[in-house]
């Protein structure tokens, strides 16, 4: 963990909670737009494209100001809508205009330029193979975006899929922005063992930086704690690369989404027991907070 080096006192303190956590700046901003929208017009509603946030907690509090989730493609008419921070495909976005309905336009900026770089590499000529999970909102506004990519999930299917863009003169390797650093590397070995000489190829850094930094600390400290607590929801991408990363390092791990999950793992922890406490992009530092004040 080169940029942050956690010093020796904090990796050994009976209970410490991970340097990199709370929200990332992609989700702050768009529960900020969601919040200001609703404060500001009490009474009328907003709906989102998805969830805001992985995060039973803030969702609920959402909701309660009138924040209205968008099921399926049942899109509302003459409403205001966020686009969610992991952004949206330009045919669902049409259709929500087509509908009169006002964009607020919620995709974190990191992803916009993402989408930008690609949309450049498109016009260049590159053929695009995706790393990522084809349900996931930021891999559907990518597929909506670019004429052609081919998705996989991990090596196996890179191996299946890879003739079907290795026929192409230029190539180019894209990552969904919460993926593990590790297993895109591996995927950009494999695929250029396999590239014909010639044949142009490009990897593009779309991995967030946020989720890097999260995932390097993990791997550094989880060794160090007999227990970790990785807090999140269970349907975040990033939380769960967390909690597969801490398990590989450490014995005793417990994937929880709010203080009361937590409560329920104390019969399981002894007071020699350490423990590290970390969460994943859409977590709030107050429920980390509050599962750490469980052990202090
Ligand atoms: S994880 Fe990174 S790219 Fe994704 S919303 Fe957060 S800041 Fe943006």
């Amino acid at each position: 963990m080169n940029r942050t080096r956690v010093d020796l006192e904090k990796q050994t303190q009976r209970v410490a909670v991970c340097v990199f956590s709370g929200f990332c700046s992609g989700v702050e901003r768009a529960i900020r737009l969601a919040e200001g929208f609703l404060l500001e017009r009490p009474g009328r509603a907003l709906y989102v494209t998805g969830d805001i946030v992985h995060n039973t907690g803030v969702m609920q509090r959402l909701t309660s100001l009138g924040l209205k989730r968008i099921a399926g493609d049942a899109f509302p008419v003459d409403q205001t809508v966020l686009v969610q921070a992991h952004g949206i495909s330009p045919v669902a976005e049409e259709a929500l205009v087509k509908s009169r309905n006002q964009i607020i336009n919620g995709t974190c900026p990191i992803l916009r330029r993402n989408f930008n770089r690609f949309c450049r590499a498109e016009k260049q000529g590159f053929r695009f193979i995706l790393f990522g999970d084809p349900t996931h909102p930021e891999v559907e506004a990518i597929q909506g975006l670019l004429n052609d990519v081919i998705v996989f999930r991990n090596l196996e299917e890179l191996s299946e899929v890879s003739n079907q863009v290795l026929a192409a003169e230029k190539i180019a390797l894209i990552a969904q922005s919460t993926k593990s650093v590790g297993a895109y590397k591996q995927s950009a070995k494999m695929l250029i063992e396999r590239l014909k000489p010639r044949q142009l190829f490009q990897m593009h850094f779309s991995i967030c930086d946020v989720t890097i930094l999260r995932e390097e600390e993990i791997k550094e400290r989880a060794p160090l704690f007999s227990v970790v607590f990785v807090v999140g929801g269970k349907h975040s991408a990033n939380t769960e690369k967390l909690v597969l990363l801490a398990k590989e390092r450490c014995q005793k791990v417990f994937w929880v989404e709010s203080v009361e999950e937590a409560k329920t793992c104390l019969p399981s922890i002894s007071d020699t027991d350490s423990i590290l406490i970390g969460g994943g992009t859409s977590t709030p530092l107050q429920d980390i907070k509050a599962i750490e004040a469980l052990f202090l």
